[in-house]
């Protein structure tokens, strides 16, 4: 039986996009984290979506970690709140930190930045690296080109079918909770 998950890293926007919708999400994860008793570790900052999910899971009083690096402090609005903050020199060591801090991974819409913090922890997961359920909230939608990129991807034979398996897709937060109680074992 797999050990009971604790924490959840959190890959989002450090923008609120276009759509409200996206923000209203992101609350919604973090309500849903402090409720079910689950940390929430993500990049510190008070911006965008990490803005909106960190405010809500720190309202419910959910335990948090938020992971920076120093130039980005200033610049990404980091939170000096939170229950742990690590400040990294490097981007990498953000990503390894995070990663190394947490025992599932999702990824609610976002930008560049969150894209290479999905397509590190899928390659790492691809290379057996690690079993960590990682878990795409599609809201609205968002996330539709990137399954249709990972299936094309597939479709060409540059990656196995199994590459597929290796995240799941969730339309909601009642649906991402689920996933990740199911994890739990
Ligand atoms: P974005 O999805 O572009 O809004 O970025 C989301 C978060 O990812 C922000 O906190 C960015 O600073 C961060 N980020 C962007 N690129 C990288 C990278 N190469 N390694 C680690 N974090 C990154």
């Amino acid at each position: 039986m797999a050990p009971p998950l604790r924490s959840i890293c959190v890959f989002c926007g450090a923008r609120p996009g276009t759509n409200p919708v996206h923000a209203a999400t992101a609350q919604a994860v973090g309500a849903m984290l402090a409720r079910r008793g689950w940390r929430l570790v993500y990049g510190a900052g008070d911006l965008g979506l990490m803005g909106e999910t960190a405010r809500a899971a720190i309202a419910g009083g959910a335990g948090t970690m938020g992971v920076i690096p120093r130039h980005l402090m200033q610049a990404e609005a980091a939170r000096e709140d939170l229950a742990t903050l690590v400040v990294t020199e490097t981007m990498h060591e953000r990503k390894k930190v995070m990663f190394a801090n947490s025992d599932a991974i999702v990824v609610l819409p976002g930008g560049a930045g969150s894209l290479d913090e999905f397509f590190e922890v899928l390659t790492w997961r691809q290379l057996g690296l690690h079993a960590k359920p990682i878990v795409l909230l599609d809201s609205a939608g968002y996330w539709e080109p990137l399954v249709a990129l990972v299936d094309h991807v597939i479709a060409h034979g540059f990656a196995d079918a199994s590459l597929r398996g290796f995240f799941a897709r969730v339309e909601d937060v009642a649906a991402l909770e689920r996933a990740l109680a199911d994890a739990v074992g």
